[in-house]
C-alpha cells in the first residue's frame, strides 16, 4: 500500500520547522543553542521532542517499536492531525458511525472537513453494507470507536477486517477504554495493515486524565508524518515525568480497574430490577448505558442529589438514555439507592 498517496500533497511537500533540540542529537555540556536560561529551575531546557524515554516505556508495555507511537496532547491532538495530514479542507470527507464519540466531527468542522454518517446497527455494530454504500472516492479516513463510546460494546473484529477487506483509506480505531478488556486490542493488527491507526489514552483506566497524554500507534510510515506535522515540543515534561513514573506501577492501574470491573458486573447484576431502568446495555468498558423511562426527569432528578451523569438521549439509537462512569463502591451504592428511590 502506498500510503503517501492518501497524504494530502502539501503535507508531502511540508518542510518542517527543526528545533534545536532536534538538530543536536549528540552529546553535549553546555548548550548554548535554544535561548533558554542557563539557571536550573528544574524545567528550564526544552524536553525532548520526541518523547523516547517515555516511549521506549510505552513500547515495552504495548509490544510495539518505538516508531511506531506518537504521544499526543490527550487522543484528541491525534484525532485533529489525523484530520490534518489525510483531508484536504473542502475537498475530502471522513466517516463516523454514530453513535459514537463527539471529537471526530467537531475536530472535521474545525477543518472544514465534510462527515458522513452511517448509523450503527441496533446492537451498535458497524452496517457494512452502508458502510460500502456511502463511501465515496473523497472518503480518506474512518473513525471507529471500540469500545465504543456512548454504547460501551467493542466493534466486532471480524467486522473490523472486512472494513480494511474494502475501504483502501485510513482507519482509525479508537480504544481509549481498551484497558477494561486489553485482550481485544488491535495493536497487533498494525503489522498486517500499515493503514491502521489505533488510539489508546492515558484519561481513562489509567487514572492520567489531567496530564493530557494520548497515543497514536501506527505503521511507522503514518507516524512519521505524525511527527512531521506535530508542534515541536507537544508533550511537556511535567506531563513526561509524571506519565513515566505512574507507567512503572502498571499493578495499581490493574488492581483499581479490576474493581471498577466488579463494581460495574454488580450494576449490571442491580439495575435491572429498578423500575425506571428498562435496559442496561452490554459493555466493554468502565461505563454503563441504560435505557430509562425519562431520561431528562431521571438525569435532572439526580442531579438535585448530587449525582451528575450523562444524559446522551439526544443521541441517534439512544433516546431516554443515560450513560453512568463506575464510580467507587459508596458512590455506586449511593446511586442505585437514589435510583431505586424515584
Ligand atoms: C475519553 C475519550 C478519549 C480520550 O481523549 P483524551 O484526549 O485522551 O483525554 C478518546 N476517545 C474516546 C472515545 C473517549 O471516550
Amino acid at each position: 500500500m502506498n500510503i503517501e498517496a492518501l497524504i494530502r500533497p502539501n503535507i508531502v511537500a511540508l518542510k518542517p520547522y527543526s528545533s534545536a533540540r532536534h538538530e543536536f542529537t549528540g552529546h553535549g555540556e553546555i548548550f548554548l543553542d535554544a535561548n533558554e536560561n542557563p539557571y536550573d529551575t528544574d524545567v528550564n531546557r526544552y524536553p525532548d521532542p520526541l518523547q523516547l524515554e517515555l516511549k521506549q516505556v510505552i513500547s515495552e508495555l504495548k509490544n510495539i517499536p518505538v516508531d511506531q507511537i506518537f504521544l499526543g496532547n490527550g487522543s484528541d491532538e491525534a484525532i485533529d492531525l489525523i484530520l490534518r495530514i489525510f483531508c484536504t479542507p473542502g475537498q475530502d470527507e471522513i466517516m463516523v458511525l454514530p453513535p459514537t464519540y463527539g471529537m471526530y466531527q467537531v475536530s472535521a468542522d474545525i477543518a472544514d472537513v465534510k462527515v458522513k454518517k452511517v448509523r450503527l446497527t441496533e446492537d451498535f455494530q458497524p452496517d457494512l453494507e452502508s458502510i460500502r454504500q456511502s463511501m465515496g472516492e473523497n472518503t480518506k479516513v474512518l473513525f471507529l470507536c471500540s469500545p465504543n463510546n456512548p454504547s460501551g460494546n467493542l466493534i466486532g473484529i471480524e467486522k473490523v477486517k472486512q472494513i480494511l477487506g474494502f475501504f483502501n483509506g485510513i482507519v482509525v480505531i479508537d480504544e481509549a477504554y481498551i484497558d477494561f478488556c486489553p485482550e481485544s486490542t488491535t495493536i497487533p493488527m498494525i503489522g498486517l495493515y500499515d493503514r491502521l491507526i489505533v488510539l489508546q489514552t492515558l484519561s481513562k483506566a489509567w487514572g492520567m486524565a489531567a496530564i493530557r497524554l494520548g497515543m497514536a500507534f501506527s505503521s511507522a510510515d503514518i507516524i512519521s508524518y505524525f511527527n512531521k506535522v506535530k508542534a515541536p515540543y507537544n508533550i511537556n515534561i511535567l506531563t513526561q515525568r509524571f506519565a513515566l513514573d505512574r507507567l512503572d506501577r502498571k499493578q495499581d492501574m490493574r488492581v483499581q480497574t479490576d474493581e471498577i470491573l466488579n463494581e460495574k458486573y454488580k450494576l449490571m447484576a442491580l439495575l435491572p430490577s429498578i423500575p425506571c431502568v428498562q435496559k442496561v446495555y452490554p459493555s466493554d468498558a468502565n461505563f454503563l448505558l441504560i435505557k430509562v423511562t425519562q431520561a431528562d426527569r431521571i438525569y435532572e432528578a439526580l442531579v438535585a442529589e448530587g449525582i451528575v451523569v450523562r444524559n446522551r438521549s439526544k443521541e441517534p439509537g439512544c433516546e431516554n438514555a443515560l450513560r453512568i462512569t463506575i464510580g467507587k463502591p459508596k458512590e455506586n451504592e449511593l446511586l442505585i439507592q437514589t435510583l431505586k428511590s424515584l
